[in-house]
């Protein structure tokens, strides 16, 4: 999902110290936003954006407009590897000097699918469930927009540092992606959201293998602090501004609803692939909606599994919660999810009551 009133090219002063730039994007127009912290002698960036002629331009002018002495060896920070977030970058730091960061989290998955043979990725889709032939359409194309990182350095995230006139810290809120951060300045509340929360639909969760056991229990309890702590403004990388606490709830209440769907279609061990077409209308998408609807899938399978209310079966046999799912052998057919011990998924918000439920179903996003 794109901001549809996004100016793509707009460089806006959010407060003195702090830009928002609309990088355009050909493959999600009008584009995505980028942040740009201005301090005297010091420029730092969070998610530059996809890399393009258009977006070149946009970032000469703001470099530009800062003076190229401040532009000089910027920092560069992306809240995830989403190629709409990142792939500029490489070009940003041949330009400008210096290198870039990518959570360590995302360079361990990244690697992990990126030593897979086109074999083990047509496989992989198999032991969700899609025949031979889906399979490999799905398997085709997997990772082909992550591009650009050869400059990028795998970084901890965690620590604080300085952002032009700013101090931010990063915190590690997997799920959307396995090294997704939120980076927050401290001392402003202000949180700089990348992905984890839009203001109408839900962000991808999906399953990553290489990345967290468990995506949805992170991104949940990644949601409930946000909730919690209530920052006075959260800056997505798509859209509008939400407002921090109520866009938490919606979304705690949208993924219990939505596993609440899947554990009652496990009335019969289904496949991923079987859930997923009853959930998400599987054979009506594109191959990459086919592979976040399978991965938001088994995101909250794997959550049921880890909570008692679902059982991940193999060859008829229950498997242990803590096997990786892609160390299991692979000959005895596809993975099949069937109902646990566990009863019902009234955890999920923690104990949150939606008092509205019929505006908790939004579709999901994209990316
Ligand atoms: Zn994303």
């Amino acid at each position: 999902m794109a901001a549809k009133d996004l100016p793509a090219g707009t460089i806006v002063a959010l407060r003195p110290g702090l830009w928002r730039v609309g990088v355009p994007d050909p493959l999600q127009p009008p584009g995505t936003w980028a942040y740009v912290f201005v301090g005297d002698r010091h420029l730092g960036i969070i998610d530059p954006g996809f890399d393009s002629p258009a977006a070149r331009r946009v970032w000469a002018a703001v470099i530009a407009r800062v003076g190229r002495r401040t532009a000089m060896a910027p920092t560069v920070l992306v809240t995830h590897v989403h190629p709409e977030r990142p792939s500029i970058a490489g070009w940003l730091a041949r330009r400008l000097g210096g290198t870039w960061g990518l959570a360590a989290a995302e360079w361990h998955a990244l690697r992990h699918v990126g030593t897979w043979t086109e074999a083990d990725r047509v496989a992989w889709f198999g032991r969700l469930g899609l025949d031979p032939t889906t399979a490999r359409a799905v398997a085709a194309g997997w990772m082909a927009g992550v591009t650009g990182l050869e400059a990028a350095c795998p970084v901890a995230l965690g620590t604080v540092r300085r952002m032009g006139a700013d101090r931010l810290k990063g915190w590690w809120t997997p799920g959307h992606t396995p090294g997704h951060h939120v980076f927050v300045a401290v001392g402003r509340g202000e949180w700089f959201t990348g992905d984890l929360v839009l203001a109408t639909v839900t962000p991808n969760v999906s399953w990553v293998p290489g990345g967290p056991a468990d995506p949805l229990g992170a991104y949940l309890s990644a949601l409930r602090t946000l909730r919690r702590l209530a920052p006075r403004t959260i800056y997505p990388a798509h859209g509008p501004v939400p407002d921090a606490a109520p866009t938490a709830l919606r979304l705690l209440h949208h993924h219990a609803t939505r596993l609440r769907t899947m554990l009652g279609l496990l009335t019969v061990p289904r496949t991923v692939a079987e859930v997923a077409e009853a959930v998400f209308g599987l054979g009506r998408r594109s191959a990459a909606d086919q592979r976040r609807a399978l991965g938001e899938t088994l995101a909250h399978l794997e959550y049921a599994v880890r909570r008692g209310m679902a059982v991940r079966l193999l060859g008829g046999e229950p498997t242990p919660v803590t096997c990786r799912l892609e160390t299991l052998p692979g000959d005895r057919g596809p993975l099949r999810y069937g109902r646990g011990p566990g009863g019902t998924p009234d955890g999920v918000a923690d104990g949150d009551r939606n008092p509205r439920p019929e505006a908790a179903a939004p579709a999901d996003h994209g990316r």
